[in-house]
């Protein structure tokens, strides 16, 4: 499942949201060395960056642990795939897929969502997040999608940024999970990744994402788009980096890797 809210963009705000995004399917653990116990992870401290050789590993590692992640986000195609990114933002993944299992029941086309409107489409998503702007937005963009890509969900960057609330991040998701193309969606997870692993340090999200898709090797990144997202939501945890199961411990720069607590034996890869 696609777990997306790591940011605002998409909805206006351009800053971090709940920090919600994840896939399925995660495996990948293993034995670390030369950590400091306990130690309390941040976003703020980085490792320096990698070199490419290290990067590639560091991929690899993830790939190897989770050679098959799929998207939790319940969809069926280009358009529910759009409608429930785009209902995620600052939602849990669970949430989402409770008011798209409602909400698709009675719309999931263009023409039925634009049919249903705002005022229709808003009873059905009311327990998720800043619902009533994604109401107005997913009856926008279909009437959008109705009016400008007869009915079909654009394969364009360009055209999916200019349909309401969709911002990069969104057509990051659409054109990788959608349309197979080796984007780079920079969510919560992904920005810290960046940073604290040094796989591409950056200040902003688009620094983050322009330094991923360059320094990742072509053949990797689609996956890893999905890769990173899973090991910072399951592993590369926001509030503590579970550094003695990481699979990627051998090449990553956090300076403060963090032991098993004690009492707790490090689980196998
Ligand atoms: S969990 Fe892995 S990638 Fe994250 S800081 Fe620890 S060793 Fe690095």
């Amino acid at each position: 499942m696609w777990r997306d809210g790591g940011f605002e963009d998409d909805i206006g705000g351009g800053r971090f949201g709940q920090d919600t995004t994840g896939l399925s399917g995660f495996a990948g653990a293993a034995k670390v060395g030369c950590m400091n116990k306990d130690a309390t992870v941040t976003p703020r401290r980085k490792g320096k960056a990698m070199n490419l050789g290290e990067v590639r590993a560091f991929i690899e590692a993830l790939a190897r642990a989770n050679p098959s992640p799929e998207s939790e986000l319940d969809y069926h195609d280009a358009f529910t795939l759009l409608v429930a990114v785009v209902l995620s933002a600052q939602a849990t993944d669970a949430g989402v897929n409770k008011a798209t299992a409602r909400l698709f029941a009675v719309a999931d086309t263009p023409a039925a969502m634009a049919a249903l409107g705002a005022e229709g489409i808003a009873p059905h998503i009311r327990t998720i997040g800043l619902w009533q702007g994604k109401a107005k937005n997913v009856a926008a963009l279909s009437q959008t999608v109705l009016d400008q890509h007869e009915g079909q969900v654009p394969h364009d960057r360009t055209a999916l940024e200019a349909l309401p609330g969709v911002g990069r991040k969104t057509a990051n998701v659409v054109l990788n999970v959608a349309f197979g193309e080796a984007t780079m969606a920079v969510d919560t997870h992904v920005f810290r990744l960046g940073n604290r692993t040094g796989l591409a340090p950056g200040a902003t999200v688009r620094t983050v994402e322009n330094g991923l898709v360059k320094r990742i090797p072509a053949d990797l990144l689609r996956e890893a788009h999905h890769l990173l997202i899973l090991h910072g939501r399951y592993v590369c945890k926001a509030r503590k980096a579970e550094c003695w199961r990481c699979v990627a411990a051998e090449w990553c720069k956090f300076p403060d890797k963090t032991l098993a607590p004690q009492g707790k034996p490090p689980k196998p890869g």
